[in-house]
């Protein structure tokens, strides 16, 4: 017998049954993009089902009933990655003026969690399906936009989150000692080997997809062995470790310890870069193309390009990363990070290797490659569409009128549509952490 209570129940299964049995879309490419391989193919149709592609060519089979979605006049490919930022933090002003910790006052974890939800749309819908988010979230704020993501409660990039960033005593930043905890819960203290471990598992235990240590942010920065130490406990939970690195020096001890990713790239020169392409580490560099925030100037601009263009000659592995974690008035977060093209313009680099730095680089440095990313068959169904082609004209990345985020349309003919999002339930299962 059903009973009253059961009845919602009930409703929520058949629910569910309609999502997963829900019609499959067939979306016509003008031209298909591949960015591993930099090449362009004509009027491919993609067939999307369950939130997953599975099937791509001239003329695949499309079961009846699918949802036909028209995008033959424009390029189609794969979903942008910013492989650093920090969705539930936005500076209360310029951070020129020492602003770290008005916003560890002020801001509550849980209005930063609501922070980064809006952030992560205004990601989405710049055409961004992933982000690597690297800290600064209060108290797991960017575990809980994770989840919230992963649970379909609501629209936003598959992000990879770091927890709290963990470092020697007093985190990131020199508060006075009469307010050394504002810099808690911001920065997590790791002062001994078994610091190191405890601090390792409780990020693990509180939802961080890859742990984020500050390297050189102290004079008391971590050793190569001390290093080491945080990479095997990492591994032990599938994680990889990401370093903030600020001199040259931690740099060093950064590459000689094998970290995953050097964030940031001001102490990188050309020995470093040799050194890194060698042994394959990633370099995130987050080059703001903004002066005036971040203390960058027109000379800090010129040494960024440098930077990049040196890193580009020597083959380094590199992310399309940002920072961008700084309000600009009239836009948006997803509109400050496309613009940092300027800076991977202003270097020279050619439009094939930027969008694929900015797609298959940033699959692997999320360490998600074989997962999600490529336009695939049996891989989530992260596409977008552009008007021109990003392979001639990189600048076709501006304007994203089309977005589609695990088989779910987010925005068609540049228009947000993300009432599906809201309670559409997870795509891979339902999960707690
Ligand atoms: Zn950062």
């Amino acid at each position: 017998m059903i009973t009253k209570r059961l009845l919602p129940f009930l409703a929520l299964c058949a629910t569910l049954a309609a999502a997963q049995t829900s019609p499959a879309i067939a979306i016509r490419a003008g031209l298909l993009i591949d960015p591993e391989t930099g090449t362009a193919t004509p009027n491919q149709t993609i067939v999307v089902q369950a939130g997953k592609v599975v099937a791509i060519g001239a003329n695949p089979t499309v079961p009846a009933g699918a949802e036909m979605i028209d995008l033959s006049k424009q390029s189609v490919l794969p979903g942008l990655v910013d492989a650093h930022n920090h969705l539930a933090l936005t500076y209360k002003k310029d951070p020129e003026n020492n602003v770290y910790y008005l916003t560890y006052v002020m801001d509550s974890t849980a209005i930063r969690a609501v922070q980064a939800v809006s952030n992560g749309i205004t990601m989405l819908n710049s055409g961004f399906t992933m982000v690597r988010d690297l800290g600064n979230n209060g108290n797991y704020a960017d575990t809980a936009l994770r989840q919230a993501i992963d649970q379909g409660w609501i629209p936003g990039p598959t992000v990879i989150n770091s927890g709290l960033i963990i470092g020697g005593f007093g985190g990131q930043f020199f508060p006075t000692p009469e307010h050394a905890n504002l810099v808690y819960p911001e920065y997590l203290d790791a002062d001994t080997p078994d610091e190191i471990v405890k601090a390792v598992r409780k990020n693990v235990l509180f939802g961080a997809k890859v742990i984020k240590i500050m390297v050189d942010a102290k004079p008391y920065g971590y050793t190569v062995d001390e290093m080491k130490l945080f990479i095997s406990e990492a591994a032990k939970s599938g994680m990889k470790v990401a370093g903030h690195v600020q001199t040259p020096a931690g740099a060093s001890r950064a590459v000689e310890a094998g970290l995953w990713s050097i964030e940031h790239s001001t102490a990188l020169d050309d020995e470093v870069h040799k050194a890194m392409a060698a042994k394959g580490i990633w370099r995130v560099g987050t080059e703001t193309p903004y002066t005036g925030y971040n203390a960058q100037t027109e000379a800090g601009f010129a040494r960024v390009v440098a930077g990049l263009k040196n890193a580009y000659a020597n083959h380094v592995k590199m992310a399309f990363s940002t920072d961008a974690d700084y309000f600009i008035p009239g836009m948006t977060r997803g509109e400050v990070v496309i613009d940092f093209l300027k800076s991977w313009k202003a270097a020279g680099i050619p439009a094939p290797a930027i969008l694929k730095i900015m797609t298959v680089n940033g699959y692997e440095v999320c360490d998600l490659k074989d997962k999600r990313g490529p336009l695939k068959v049996g891989l989530p169904a992260d596409i977008i569409a552009v008007n021109g082609n990003p392979l001639e004209n990189i600048d076709a990345l501006r304007n994203v009128p089309f977005v589609m985020k695990d088989g779910i349309v987010f925005k068609r003919d540049g228009v947000m549509t993300p009432a599906k999002f809201f309670n559409s339930g997870p795509v891979n299962g339902w999960r707690i952490r």
